[in-house]
């Protein structure tokens, strides 16, 4: 056990509101770990790796999500049910019960930033009322150095108080938990959820509203990584689709799990510096680089474990959303600093549980930009709270819970930069082949790995280059053959074995993409517009 008695450097958070508190500043994660066991907030699993409930929260809550509504949002946030507006004099009134509820206690504190870029650095100091929730920040901010960290200089501050329960009536709340961005004041207020998924997500919001109204760059929900010829390849997708588990490749060295910027210099940037995992039906034979990258100084999320600590990951009975958070070291092939040049292949990734999707396509331009804006996989039991079955689902930018501006605004930076970069765009269905969920399977992982594969080394365009059969709803470009794939695998159709079936779910799946995108129309052109899939 490791001395906590032992003085270190502390700071004061009395000009934060928060007096009188036990500061534990900047604490080693292995300090946190040890002190997250003695509070019994946590238990060590066989891995080395800490195991925590993250209590009555085990995945975001979009509704209780705000934005401070001010002089610098007013006119430039997307105001709706996903941009949820509160008023400034409410949130300085929440922010002072908050603070006056963390005061007296110990609390957790780190400096810390995101942004791998220099140019773009962005300051944090996250104020935890738990030392695992505190270890999450450790785990998925950039870490700065000794040097750094003597001048430190917070510009965003992370209020996290998981214990504290809002008043729904007095405070302005939809419930007792909430995570509101306020841009003037630089802070998240984090509190009545202990999910650690709001405290990067909510840096990751910020972040979507400052680079593109400031910085003029481009942020996006995706996963990157980079081959041994310096080539980029970029995956969006929305929660469950893949973006970790793809990116997570030996052969290509990751340069992030989930959050980047995409500059005008040409370059793409890892918001973070940590990699935050799903780890349902985990096992080291499919996934060994994320299996083996839970050891000490990892966090395991609402787990269950045998007497001996080894984790069941079938097991949901607490959740589907069972996830495991690591500095993104504990993976062996990463890039460093976490920074690539522009992208040559951009993966749409998609968990179509009605198996209509072809498991890669190829989008033109318009097709592309049509995706982007609309977003769809199926909604996958999880991330959020309250979905326990599939469901189609759209989201703007493959991201509009963590989107503040209106879609088109990323739509439009994203459709420049893939002209001007000359990327291939790809529709890549990691969801269900053989039919609907309930009918068919999920795609075989080694299958989209070997179709990714194919589409960054090419050999997927050289074997069908003016051959591709074009989708009769979708319109997108299918391949005939890719190596390393059996060929029925490649259209959906034939993996159905039931044509009047399957195209009857592909039009309503059609019909769906249609009314969804009813609400862009009037803002997209005559391209996008085409990019759109056939109605009957
Ligand atoms: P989030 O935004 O919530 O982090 P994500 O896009 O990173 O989500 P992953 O964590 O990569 O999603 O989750 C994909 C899950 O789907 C993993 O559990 C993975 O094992 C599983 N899976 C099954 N089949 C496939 C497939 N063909 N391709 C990708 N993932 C698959
Ligand atoms: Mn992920």
């Amino acid at each position: 056990m490791v001395d906590h008695t032992q003085a270190t450097k502390t700071i004061s958070l009395d000009q934060y509101g928060i007096k009188n508190a036990k500061v534990r500043y900047q604490l080693s994660p292995e300090q946190l770990h040890d002190l997250t066991i003695a509070k019994e907030q946590g238990v060590e699993a066989s891995s080395g790796a800490i195991a925590v409930n993250t209590g009555e929260f085990t995945g975001r809550s979009p509704k209780d999500r705000f934005i401070v509504k001010d002089d610098i949002t007013k006119d430039r946030v997307w105001w709706g049910n996903i941009n949820i507006p509160f008023a400034s004099d409410k949130f300085e009134k929440l922010y002072a019960k908050v603070v006056d509820y963390l005061s007296d206690r110990e609390v957790f504190v780190r400096d810390s930033y995101a942004c791998a870029d220099e140019n773009y650095k962005l300051n944090i100091r996250v104020i935890n009322e738990y030392p695992w929730s505190n270890q999450f920040a450790y785990n998925m901010f950039l870490r700065p150095d000794e040097e750094e960290l003597k001048n430190f200089s917070p510009e965003w501050t992370i209020v996290n108080a998981p214990g504290f329960m809002a008043d729904p009536e007095i405070d302005g709340t939809r419930q007792h938990n909430f995570a509101i961005l306020d841009f003037t004041r630089k802070i998240a207020l984090i509190g009545g959820t202990g999910y650690t998924g709001e405290i990067k997500k909510g840096i990751f919001s910020a972040l979507n509203f400052v680079l593109p109204v400031f910085k003029n760059t481009l942020p996006m929900h995706c996963s990157a990584n980079v081959g041994e010829d310096g080539d980029t390849a970029i995956f969006f997708g929305l929660s469950g689709t893949g973006k970790t588990t793809l990116s997570t490749d030996p052969d290509r060295s990751l340069i992030g799990d989930d959050e980047h910027g995409w500059t005008n210099e040409n370059t793409v940037f890892n918001f973070e510096g940590g990699c935050y995992a799903k780890v349902i039906n985990l096992s080291r034979d499919q996934e060994p680089e994320i299996y083996d990258a839970i050891k000490k100084g990892a966090i395991l999320e609402n787990v269950i474990m045998d007497a001996n600590g080894n984790v069941d990951f079938k097991d949901t009975s607490i959740t589907q959303n069972t996830r495991v958070s690591y500095p993104i070291h504990h993976i062996e092939n990463i890039k460093v600093p976490s920074i690539g040049k522009n992208p040559k292949n951009i993966f749409f990734l998609t968990a179509d549980a009605f198996g209509v999707l072809p498991p890669i396509s190829k989008l033109t331009p318009g097709q592309a930009a049509y995706h982007f804006i609309s977003g769809y996989t199926a909604k996958v039991a999880g991330t959020e709270a309250g979905i326990n079955e599939p469901l189609p689902s759209f989201s703007a930018c493959f991201g509009a819970p963590f989107m503040p501006l209106h879609p088109t605004k990323y739509a439009e930076m994203l459709s420049a930069k893939m002209q001007d970069a000359g990327v291939n765009v790809w529709l890549v269905n990691t969801g269900w082949t053989g039919g609907p969920y309930g009918i068919g399977t999920r795609m075989k992982l080694k299958y989209t790995r070997a179709m990714i594969t194919a589409a960054i080394d090419g050999s997927l365009e050289a074997a069908n280059k003016d051959n591709y059969h074009v989708h009769s709803v979708f319109g997108v470009k299918q391949p005939r053959t890719c190596p390393n794939v059996p060929t029925e695998v490649l259209s959906p159709r034939t993996t159905w074995n039931n044509d009047e079936g399957y195209y009857k779910a592909a039009y309503k799946l059609s019909e769906s993409f249609r009314e969804n995108f009813k609400q862009f129309e009037e803002y997209a052109n005559q391209d996008i517009l085409d990019g759109a899939p056939n109605v009957k």
